[in-house]
């Protein structure tokens, strides 16, 4: 895909709302808080979390596991089981880059030339306003938004893969089946187009094609009236799953379309996922350690996959991963969680070069690298605190190195330590008065150098 392809991301951004919109991320999280609920107290799973994925990033969120990682990422789809969960603050705003269907990207008046559907932002047509986070896009909180609403951007406008792709296959399904799925929710109005219906059977077999397949498979579609157009917009979804499965490299795509996942490898599995998830080319992938269950030749591969499709498709990433090392060459910033809050976040390559809270300090450490000599490997002593009611403090006291009194009952803000945006929230790089703590009751700076 070229600068001048209208559909190319690049592309996207010319005109005053694109323009604008270069400058605002794809996704804002702010403050977003979620609890459970149990019966010894309310978990905070994840308190208050600030975030910024902007258009064709890929950010890493890393921390050990029980950290929030996960539920920060399903809360943005809000995917957590509810109840026990509730997000219980915050906004995740969401900027979708869909194309127009009008202009398919290349800028029309229905889209007010941004070549984006939902473009430009109702209350400033697209100049940049308070409303829309002079983006100049609509912006939606993927939080409160209704539920259909919400259904319309999952696996369309953003899409998640998870850890075990032999568990997120439907077993009883073929491959063609799952894929179809996604086709068949979000794109069965370009589906009909594409098979060149009349009117009155599109509305039919558009209606029968929404309805997930079942209704369209098992009785209209089998109607001798619309037998023949079944197949001619079944041909298009066949040729549309082939084109995805392709896409992710996969040898035989034809053939993969008509197995089941039991007779697929893990690897070949995760394939199909992407290819699932990418589909309807999302704006914002959501990678939820998408190689834990791989071995390492594999793993690799799938990384190359999901870094030379997000290359090509301009797709943001949200990459989870409790393994520093492995997102050490992919990411562009990265966020380490502590105990359900960030801890630092910033450029991937400060972050790794020079990391400033003694927590990502303790992690970096533990990575065994090649040439080692033999001994013990470098570990944060000690356990993940209980998130049920946690004072205010700063959540990584009872491990820290560096640990002083006002750490025990000061929570430290997330503040710029190194500019334009490398943060930390850690009271060694704050000024006691700022914070309300005695000079003497402060971590020692000096020895954390
Ligand atoms: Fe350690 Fe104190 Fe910094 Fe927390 S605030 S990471 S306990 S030095």
């Amino acid at each position: 895909m070229s600068a001048t392809d209208p559909t190319s991301p690049a592309s996207m951004h010319s005109g005053t709302g694109p323009a604008l919109a270069e400058r605002v991320p794809l996704v804002s999280v702010e403050g977003l808080r979620v609890h459970f609920t149990s019966k010894r107290g309310v978990v905070h799973a994840v308190d208050g979390v600030t975030l910024d994925i902007g258009d064709g990033e890929t950010v890493a969120l890393v921390g050990e596991t029980g950290s929030g990682k996960s539920v920060t990422a399903k809360s943005l789809l809000r995917l957590i089981p509810r109840p026990p969960g509730v997000i219980a603050g915050g906004k995740a705003l969401f900027r979708s880059k869909m194309p127009c269907p009008g202009c398919r990207g290349a800028g029309c008046v229905d889209c007010g030339q941004t070549g984006r559907v939902g473009e430009p932002c109702t209350a400033c047509a697209g100049a940049g306003c308070g409303v829309c986070g002079q983006s100049g896009r609509s912006t939606v909180d993927l939080l409160t938004i209704p539920e259909d609403e919400l259904r319309d951007i999952r696996g369309n406008r953003i899409a998640m893969i998870f850890q075990d792709p032999g568990k997120a296959l439907n077993p009883a399904l073929t491959i063609r089946a799952q894929i179809a799925e996604v086709f068949a929710e979000h794109r069965s109005d370009e589906l009909v187009s594409e098979a060149g219906l009349d009117d009155e059977s599109g509305r039919l077999l558009r209606r029968a094609v929404r309805n997930r397949g079942r209704f369209f498979e098992r009785r209209l579609g089998s109607l001798p009236p619309l037998r023949s157009q079944r197949r001619r917009v079944d041909a298009v979804l066949d040729g549309r799953i082939v084109e995805a499965l392709a896409d992710t490299r996969i040898p035989n795509p034809v053939k993969i379309m008509r197995s089941y996942p039991h007779e697929l490898s893990g690897g070949m599995k995760q394939r199909v996922m992407i290819a699932q998830a990418l589909a309807c080319d999302p704006d914002l992938l959501i990678a939820d350690e998408p190689t834990t269950a791989l071995d390492v030749t594999i793993q690799a591969r799938i990384l190359d996959l999901i870094g030379e499709l997000q290359a090509r498709r301009g797709t943001s990433v949200l990459y989870i991963s409790h393994d520093l090392s492995l997102v050490r060459g992919i990411a562009d910033r990265a966020a380490v969680m502590y105990a359900g809050m960030l801890a630092e976040v910033g450029p991937a390559e400060q972050i790794f070069a020079d990391p400033l809270h003694p927590y990502t300090r303790g992690l970096l450490a533990a990575i065994p690298t090649p040439g080692m000599g033999r001994g013990r490997l470098a570990a944060i002593e000690g356990t993940v605190p209980e998130l049920i009611d946690p004072p205010p403090a700063c959540r990584f006291h009872t491990r820290c190195p560096h640990a002083a009194t006002a750490c025990a009952r000061t929570d430290p803000p997330l503040a710029i330590r190194q500019p334009p945006d490398h943060r930390a929230a850690c009271l060694l790089y704050d000024d006691a008065a700022e914070v309300g703590e005695r000079p003497e009751d402060m971590p020692d700076r000096s020895a954390a150098s």
